[in-house]
C-alpha cells in the first residue's frame, strides 16, 4: 500500500492527528499534512514532497512521547510507526529494528537473546532509543542508544544513508540521545543484542507513606551495594482509601534462582518490615509479569502530565518536595516514581546523551476527566519546579520542555549537536526540542 497523505479538513485527518499521540490529552496543534508512510522510500518521498512546500517535518514512531513533541502547528507529521520491521541474526547477536517497533525484549525472547527495551510493551523504539533509552537491565546494558551500533536515516535533503561509527559517525553520535532534537528520520536502528537472563524474580514492598523518611533513608543506604542486575523503584501512589503509600518494587534479571536469591537478599534485611502492608521478598516472574506490572501504572486512553529530575540529592533534602508530592496527588495511578539508575557515566562511548545521575524522580499526573485538565495538568511541573534546585538535569524520555525548559545533555553536546544540525539539516527542515529556539 502507498503512504497516504492527510491534508488538514481532510475526513480522516483529526483521528490520525489523534492517533499520532498516546497521551489521552491529545495537544491542540494542527500540521498543516499528515503522511503515513509504509516503507522508507514513502518517507524519502515524504521528505522531497516538505522540501518542494517548505514544510517543517515532526516525526512519529510509537507516539509514547507524552509531550506529543511530533504534533506542531503547521507543517508535516511523517508518521513511520508502520515501518515495524524486526529481522534478528541469532549467530551474530545483532537485529535490525524499524522505529514502529514495539516490546522488543519480549520479542527476543523465542531466541534466547535480549536487548534493553523499554519497561512498557507499546513504547515504539524510535522515539525510545533517541533520547537514550532506560530499560529492562538498563543499570546492566546502559542507556539503550549505547546499544546502537548504525542507523539508516533519511536526512533534510531526502538522502537515505547509513550512520556507523565509520561513516556519517557524528550522524550515529546525535543519534545516540539528541531524542526530539534529532534532525533526520531513522528508518531502521542496527542493534547489539545480548544472552537473555534466564531466571527473573522480583520483590514488592508496601510501606505507609507515614514512614516515608525512614523508607527513603533505609533505599539510599542500600542502594549502592545492589547488584546491577536489581532496578530498584519507589512508586508514591493513593490507596484505595485515598492515602498516600509507598510501593517498592525490584526485579532482578539474573541467571539462576541462587543470583536472584542473593540480589534480592536486601528485602527480607529491611530493617523496617514490621512497618510493611504488603511484603513479598524473592518471586520467580516472567518478563509478561513485568511489563503487566507496569502497564497497571499507565492507562491506555487516560490524561496525561508528566515532570522529571535526576538527582544525587540525600533524602533529607528530597523529603519536603516528595511529601508535597505525597499531599498533592491527583488520583491512582497518579504517582511519583524513584528509580535507582547509579550508572556509570565513565563507561559511555562517545554520544551525546550525557547527563545521567544516581536517581531519577518523575512525575506523573494521571486522570480521565477533561474537566480536570485545569487541576491537574500543570501539577508535575509545579512539583519539579519546586525541586529544581537539588537537579542535575531530565531525561528526554518523559520530557516537558514544552512547559519547562531544563538541562538535557551537557553544554559540550548540546554545541556540538548545533553543528551538527547545521550541516545535516541547513534547510531547519525538522523541528527540534519544543520550547528551544533552533
Ligand atoms: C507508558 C509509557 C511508558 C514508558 N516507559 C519508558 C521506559 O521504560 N523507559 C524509557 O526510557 N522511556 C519510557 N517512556 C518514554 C518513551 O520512551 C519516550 O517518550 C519515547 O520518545 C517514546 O518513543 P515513541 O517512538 O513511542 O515516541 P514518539 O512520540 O513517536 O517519538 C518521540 C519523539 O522522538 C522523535 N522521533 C521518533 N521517531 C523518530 C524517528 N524514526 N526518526 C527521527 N525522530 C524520531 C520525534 O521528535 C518524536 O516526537 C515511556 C512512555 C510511556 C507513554
Amino acid at each position: 500500500m502507498p503512504e497516504v497523505v492527510l491534508e488538514r479538513g481532510a475526513a480522516a485527518y483529526e483521528q490520525a492527528r489523534r492517533d499520532a499521540v498516546w497521551n489521552g490529552r491529545t495537544p491542540h496543534r494542527y500540521p498543516d499534512v499528515i503522511v503515513q508512510a509504509q516503507t522508507s522510500e514513502d518517507v524519502i518521498t515524504a521528505v522531497g514532497l516538505a522540501a518542494r512546500k517548505d514544510l517543517r517535518i515532526g516525526v512519529r514512531s510509537g507516539g509514547h512521547s507524552w509531550a506529543g513533541n511530533h504534533l506542531r502547528d503547521g507543517g508535516m507529521l511523517l508518521d513511520v510507526s508502520r515501518l515495524d520491521q524486526l529481522e534478528v541474526d541469532p549467530d551474530a547477536m545483532t537485529a535490525v529494528v524499524g522505529p514502529g517497533f514495539k516490546g522488543i525484549a519480549g520479542a527476543l525472547q523465542p531466541y534466547g537473546l535480549f536487548f534493553p527495551g523499554g519497561h512498557d510493551l507499546d513504547v515504539g523504539v524510535g522515539g525510545y532509543l533517541l533520547q537514550g533509552g532506560f530499560g529492562w537491565n538498563g543499570r546492566v546494558h546502559g542507556p539503550a542508544c549505547m546499544s546502537v551500533e548504525a542507523i539508516d536515516v533519511v536526512t533534510g535533503d531526502g538522502e537515505l544513508v547509513h550512520a556507523d561509527e565509520h561513516h556519517h559517525s557524528d550522524l550515529l553520535w546525535a543519534a545516540r540521545g539528541s531524542g526530539p532534537g534529532f534532525f533526520g528520520v531513522v528508518v531502521a536502528f542496527h542493534l547489539r543484542l545480548y544472552q537473555a537472563p534466564k531466571h527473573i524474580a522480583s520483590s514488592l514492598l508496601r510501606f505507609p507513606f507515614e514512614i516515608a523518611e525512614d523508607v527513603f533513608r533505609w533505599v539510599q543506604e542500600v542502594t549502592p551495594t545492589l547488584a546491577r542486575e536489581v532496578e530498584l523503584s519507589l512508586f508514591v501512589h493513593r490507596n484505595e482509601n485515598g492515602e498516600p503509600e509507598i510501593t517498592l518494587t525490584a526485579p532482578a534479571l539474573v541467571d539462576s534462582a541462587t543470583e536472584a536469591a542473593e540480589a534480592l537478599a536486601f528485602v527480607s534485611e529491611c530493617p523496617l518490615l514490621a512497618n510493611a502492608l504488603e511484603i513479598v521478598p524473592n518471586s520467580e516472574v516472567s518478563l509478561s509479569d513485568l511489563y503487566a506490572g507496569v502497564a497497571g501504572f499507565y492507562p491506555t486512553g487516560a490524561r496525561y502530565a508528566v515532570d522529571n529530575m535526576w538527582t544525587h540529592a540525600r533524602a533529607s533534602e528530597l523529603l519536603p518536595g516528595i511529601r508535597k508530592i505525597a499531599e498533592t496527588l491527583p488520583p491512582y495511578p497518579s504517582a511519583m516514581m524513584w528509580n535507582h539508575w547509579g550508572g556509570d557515566a565513565s563507561s559511555r562511548p562517545p554520544m551525546a546523551f550525557s547527563v545521567e545521575d544516581e536517581t531519577y524522580l518523575a512525575v506523573y499526573g494521571v486522570w480521565n476527566d477533561p474537566a480536570d485538565d485545569e487541576r491537574y495538568a500543570t501539577w508535575p511541573e509545579e512539583r519539579m519546579r519546586e525541586m529544581a534546585h537539588l537537579s542535575t538535569g531530565i531525561q528526554l524520555a518523559d520530557e516537558n520542555l514544552g512547559r519547562r525548559p531544563a538541562r538535557f545533555v551537557s553544554d559540550e553536546n548540546l554545541a556540538r549537536l548545533d553543528e551538527i544540525r547545521a550541516r545535516y539539516d541547513p534547510a531547519g527542515r525538522f523541528h527540534s526540542w519544543m520550547a528551544s529556539t533552533k
